[in-house]
């Protein structure tokens, strides 16, 4: 018997001002594109922003349902779009923020289970790690390198082979 770690590192920034203006400015989007959300029965509303390898720029929010389980996240919202918008093209970094009226938004929040698992995909697919820069409204800033380091033993394509 042996045992193996698992561990990874990542960046903290106390805010936004800490960080260079490509990824100061993908942030004030993702926080910014929460209005967009549709969140009526949660009241957390979550703005995800993704900087492709080509230099655009795609949104996503979440989009809640009457029946819970058809509301979709703003990662795979943003996912999806970026794969039908501009296919197979690379997303060099991803910002996601969110605002509430209900609990404050000053630290940073990480992408649920399933939106790993397409982040994951979407890397394994194009061949490149997707950065995450993570933040409320305001406080602490996390940016982490790829979204694999979210997902250790991951389930992904290789078993199906
Ligand atoms: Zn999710």
């Amino acid at each position: 018997m042996k045992e193996e770690k698992f561990e990874f590192q990542y960046e903290v920034y106390n805010d936004i001002s800490e960080l260079d203006e490509k990824d100061a400015w993908l942030l004030t989007e993702a926080r910014s594109v929460t209005e967009q959300a549709y969140a009526p029965y949660s009241n957390f509303h979550v703005g995800a922003v993704a900087m492709l390898e080509n230099g655009e720029i795609v949104a996503g929010t979440n989009q809640e349902n009457a029946s819970y389980p058809v509301g979709i996240c703003a990662e795979r919202v943003l996912l999806g779009s970026v794969a039908t918008i501009h296919p197979n093209v690379p997303v060099i970094s991803i910002a996601i923020s969110y605002s509430s009226d209900e609990v404050k938004s000053d630290h940073p929040i990480s992408p649920c289970g399933m939106c790993r698992q397409s982040l994951l995909e979407y890397e394994t697919r194009t061949k490149h790690p997707i950065r995450l820069i993570l933040s409320g409204q305001v406080g602490k800033v996390y940016v982490i390198n790829t979204a694999k380091f979210l997902l250790p033993f991951a389930f992904t394509s290789d078993e199906l082979i």
